[in-house]
């Protein structure tokens, strides 16, 4: 179903972000018929070029980035007609008259700051100076949104003195994961798992995002951050959040963001033995984290894995262990909701411990798995055995699963639909902010060093012993 018609100013046009992953994404909704002919985009950036040399520029980012349907070329000359593009300076006057020029007040317009953080005041600014944005515009921002409560509140000041809140969309693109909506499908569209949703019958829930990659070239930048802020504080609470929170009256924004709020701030401290960092080591000739970062006394954790618990009624006592590394094993992203034990076993000879396990499968195959107790097959009497019941997206859907959008593709759909349902509001990351804080101020305070673990492995051996010391384990990460 096509969107209405827009014109989408992409600040960063030119920069990596745009050519990897909007300009392609927006390609791809072109492609399945998605965006109305008459909607515009139109990237802004310091670079001096013409619409022609933008176009050519996106033309390359699409063969690169774009996948197999890049290579339809008629298609793709139909789509950068509708590409334009204006030289503009956030720090200065030039471009923005003309920039003015061509937007058309009638229709959509949406703004996406795909620019450093420091520049989204700058941008806010000269949007109403220059009379480009109004009370029906959208604004668009990138993560990271601050590196703390204070930065994240100053941004959010900063933003809230040109739009309101209704028109900020910030992004966290694994809210745009197909699977992380289905979270909620089962969740709320299901009758079978929300009366087992609680501490009554959840013995413990885990949350694993690996990754085979290392720093690489962006070591210099991430040495500042670390997973805590990069991953645990959006996309991991983010996921905690769906998996957590409280029935929304309806699938709407505010009553959505609502209860994730909730979520967030039940969250309880954690105590340092409950936090593992890690660093990955060097092997023969493949360079450590602190290589990678350029910074042999780094503290910064490449890896952390904690156990935190959210006090409420549901889910009190009921462990929540999170996971995030680089160079590890295999890069998987899932959630595992594990129940507890059969009371009593009416089997004889039976003392495996047989337990339910809902798997969701974010990436890769984006998928579901149940893990079920049946009957051995054969004449060996009651023997049980564990096996899943599988479904694959792919293979369920069939077809139908290849058209379906990449988070980016549905994001900014959904910003020209005006639905902020996949988008952190303002109060919720402040919450997370107000969180993680703490922990990192206490492990910086303590002068924690993280542990050193070996590429390729499941992170630091603390990790595991995190969890054996409660009699669990970590799922397998494969
Ligand atoms: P980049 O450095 O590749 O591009 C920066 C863009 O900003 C360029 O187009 C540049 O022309 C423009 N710019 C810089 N100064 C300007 C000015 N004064 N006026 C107008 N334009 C100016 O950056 P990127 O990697 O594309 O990242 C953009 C944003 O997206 C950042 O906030 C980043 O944190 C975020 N982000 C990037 C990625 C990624 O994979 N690259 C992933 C997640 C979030």
């Amino acid at each position: 179903i096509p969107v209405e018609e827009f014109d989408l100013v992409i600040f960063g046009g030119t920069g990596d972000l745009a050519r990897r992953k909007i300009l392609p994404g927006l390609f791809r909704r072109f492609l399945s018929g998605q965006m109305p002919k008459g909607a515009r985009i139109i990237g802004a950036a310091r670079a001096d070029m013409n619409s022609d040399g933008y176009r050519q520029m996106i033309r390359d980012a699409i063969a690169e980035f774009g996948g197999d349907e890049a290579s339809e070329t008629d298609c793709i000359e139909r789509f950068l007609a509708q590409l334009h593009y204006i030289p503009v300076d956030a720090k200065g006057d030039g471009g923005w008259r003309e920039l003015h020029a061509l937007i058309r007040f009638k229709v959509i317009n949406a703004f996406y700051f795909s620019v450093a953080p420091s520049l989204f005041g700058d941008l806010a600014e000269c949007l109403h100076r220059f009379n480009i944005a109004d009370e029906s515009s959208r604004v668009v921002v990138e993560k990271p949104f601050g590196r703390d409560l204070t930065t994240a509140k100053e941004l959010n000041a900063t933003l809230a003195e040109h739009f309101d809140e209704g028109q900020i969309y910030r992004i966290d693109h694994y809210l745009g994961k197909e699977t992380v909506q289905n979270l909620m499908a089962v969740r709320f569209g299901n009758v079978l798992f929300e009366p087992l949703w609680n501490n009554h019958y959840v013995d413990h829930i885990q949350i694993t995002v690996a990754e085979t990659v290392g720093v690489g070239g962006r070591g210099a930048y991430y040495d500042t951050s670390g997973a805590m802020r990069d991953m645990v504080q959006n996309h991991m609470m983010q996921l905690l959040c769906l998996i957590a929170m409280e029935a929304p009256s309806v699938f709407g924004a505010d009553a959505v963001r609502d209860e994730k709020l909730k979520v967030i701030r039940a969250l309880q401290g954690i105590e340092p033995h409950h936090i593992v960092r890690g660093q990955y080591a060097a092997t023969d000739d493949v360079p450590s984290y602190r290589d990678d970062a350029e910074n042999s006394k780094s503290h910064t954790e490449s890896f952390i894995a904690l156990r935190c618990e959210i006090a409420n009624w549901r889910w009190a006592g009921v462990p929540f262990y999170l996971r995030t590394g680089k160079k590890l094993k295999a890069r998987t992203s899932e959630i595992a909701v594990v129940f507890k034990d059969l009371g009593h076993s009416i089997f004889p000879g039976d003392e495996k411990r047989h337990r339910n396990i809902l798997t969701i499968q974010l990436q890769p195959n984006e998928g579901m798995q149940l893990q079920v107790t049946i009957k051995e097959p054969g004449p060996g009497g009651m023997r049980l055995i564990d096996v899943p019941l599988d479904m694959t997206f792919a293979d369920a859907l069939g077809p139908e699963a290849d058209d379906v959008p990449d988070a980016y593709e549905r994001l900014i759909m959904d910003v020209i639909r005006g639905d902020q349902t996949l988008f952190m509001r303002g109060d919720e990351v402040e919450a997370a902010w107000a969180w993680t804080d703490p922990l990192i101020e206490g492990w910086q305070a303590r002068g924690d060093v993280p542990k050193v673990y070996d590429q390729g492995s499941a992170g630091p051996e603390d990790a595991m012993m995190m969890l054996h010391r409660e009699g669990r384990r970590w799922r397998e990460i494969k």
